[in-house]
Parts: structure tokens; C-alpha cells; sequence
């Protein structure tokens, strides 16, 4: 069977709704993908509230996008705040010479009382070539310094990084709220992560048919220290892969996840809510 979209240009069908609410952790209502039409907030909230998922954290990670997201939390009492320069970005502007004052915007915008969350930030070996590491090594401690003076949660992003992300976090001491963004380590990374108190959020990638090792990494992560994502619109979870994602799809990922963690879909929705709140407060 291959899913088809209809109804609204061509966006993938409305799941099931969740039975309770719960929160999506991750979310770029800023960015739009090539070609498609962009997905204007209060469409895309009033989408997602429909499925009971009635709040998310926006994340804003280069300058255009932290602006984006101060005006979205300010008008939509659904989202809290996420800011930070990305770990992709800080090698640019600091070719730019425009590093430092990025920065100055970033601590400005970081007590805005509904920014919860400074990410997200980390290390990403990926895109980043060698030639960018000590940089962005650089600003991922400056980063953690900054959740750490405004008392903020921390979202980690890590791509091919896993070893330096970890390291880097123990020499600097993590935040007490720290969040590992589309987790994508190993049962071992996952049991270092719960260990150390961080939590683990999944996105669409659990649902991926390749994705068994991540699936392993959930079945090991203690039910009050994972939360759920979509870092739409990338990552759409199956049957929908490779569409355009949006936090109303949340629902397919949660029911992926129950199973894996073999939890009933109402007790993982519960604990998601919960243990979103404790990582950001209440909103
Ligand atoms: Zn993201």
C-alpha cells in the first residue's frame, strides 16, 4: 500500500488523534522546504492541536530564524522559544566577522520569558569539514556556558559527532536540562545519555525501516527521559517519508515508539507531556 495525500495541497492525511496531549520538542516553523508553500504558524498549530498535539518548542537557529521565532512565541501562547546559532552557522559567521555580534543577539533574546530552550547547538562533522571543528567546538561551549547563566534547557544537536559531543559536555558540565536533539546514537550512547541525566528526543528516524539501531537505542531509554520531535520539516516519519513534515504528524511517531517501548500509546503520551514540562517549565 503507498499512502497518497489529499485534501490540502497535497500535505500527507490527518493521523488518528493521540488520546492525550503531548508536546512536539523540536520544531523549524521558519524553515521552508524548496518548492513547497510556506506553512503559515497558526495553520500549522491549529493542524497539529486537532491530533493532541497542542504545544511545541519553535527552534530558531541563525539569526533570521531567532527573529522568526521572538514574533511566533509572542503571538502564539501554544510554543515556547528555542534560540541559538547552529552549529553549521557559527563556522560562517565567524568567517564573516560577524560571530561575536551574533552572539550579543543570541544573550539578548535568551531571557525572553518564554525562551526555554538554548539550541540547538552541538557539533556537526557532517556538513562542517575539518577545517571548521575548532570553531564549532568553540561555540558549543559557549552554548552550554549561556543555558547555564539564564538557567535554560539545552538542545544538543550531533551529527556524526557522538564522541566530541559527549567529551565536550562532561568538560564543561552539561546543563541540568539537557536534551539530545533527533537522537541518533547507539543502545550504549543512549544508556551514557540516561546515566548522565540528559534526555532523549526521537524524531521520524525511529520509524525509518533501516533505522533498527535506533529503535534498539529507544527500547533502553528510561520512560522519563524520552520526548518526541519532528525537527519539521525534515525527518517525516513512515508512511509518509520523504514528504513535507509538520508537528501534526507527531501522532505516527508516538505510536512507533509505544511499540518499540512496548508501553501503551495513552502512558507514553502522558509521560512525553510530563516530562516536557519538567525540562521547560510550564507554559
Ligand atoms: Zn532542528
Amino acid at each position: 500500500m503507498s499512502p497518497h495525500s489529499s485534501g490540502h495541497r497535497g500535505l500527507p492525511d490527518r493521523p488518528d488523534p493521540l488520546p492525550i496531549d503531548v508536546v512536539d520538542n523540536h520544531v523549524h516553523l521558519d524553515i521552508t522546504r524548496e518548492g513547497d508553500e510556506p506553512f503559515d504558524v497558526a495553520e500549522a498549530v491549529a493542524r497539529a492541536r486537532q491530533v493532541g498535539v497542542t504545544r511545541m518548542v519553535q527552534v530558531g537557529c541563525d539569526l533570521d530564524g531567532i527573529a522568526f521565532t521572538i514574533e511566533a512565541i509572542d503571538r502564539h501562547p501554544e510554543l515556547l522559544g528555542g534560540i541559538a546559532l547552529h552549529p553549521n552557522e557559527v563556522p560562517c559567521l565567524a568567517a564573516a566577522g560577524r560571530l561575536e555580534e551574533a552572539y550579543a543577539e543570541v544573550e539578548r533574546l535568551a531571557t525572553h520569558e518564554r525562551v526555554r530552550v538554548i539550541g540547538e547547538t552541538g557539533l556537526d562533522y557532517f556538513r562542517t569539514g575539518p577545517e571548521g571543528v575548532a570553531v564549532q567546538q568553540d561555540g558549543f561551549r559557549w552554548h552550554i556556558d549561556l543555558a547555564k547563566r539564564t538557567g535554560r534547557a539545552l538542545q544538543i544537536h550531533d551529527r556524526d559527532a557522538h564522541d566530541d559531543v559527549l567529551r565536550i559536555l562532561e568538560e564543561e558540565g552539561a546543563p541540568p536540562r539537557t536534551v539530545m536533539h533527533c537522537f541518533s546514537g547507539d543502545m550504549a550512547m543512549a544508556r551514557t545519555c540516561a546515566e548522565r541525566g540528559y534526555y532523549l528526543s526521537f524524531a521520524g528516524t525511529v520509524t525509518f525501516k533501516n533505522a533498527k539501531g535506533l529503535r534498539d537505542a529507544l527500547s533502553v531509554t528510561p520512560l522519563d527521559r524520552v520526548l518526541v520531535e519532528t525537527d519539521a520539516p525534515h525527518l517525516t516519519p513512515a508512511p509518509w517519508r520523504g514528504a513535507t513534515n509538520a508537528p501534526y504528524l507527531v501522532p505516527h511517531t508516538i505510536r512507533a515508539m509505544a511499540g518499540v517501548l512496548g508501553v501503551a500509546v495513552p502512558t507514553l503520551c502522558q509521560a512525553v507531556s510530563d516530562t516536557s514540562e519538567a525540562v521547560y517549565g510550564p507554559w
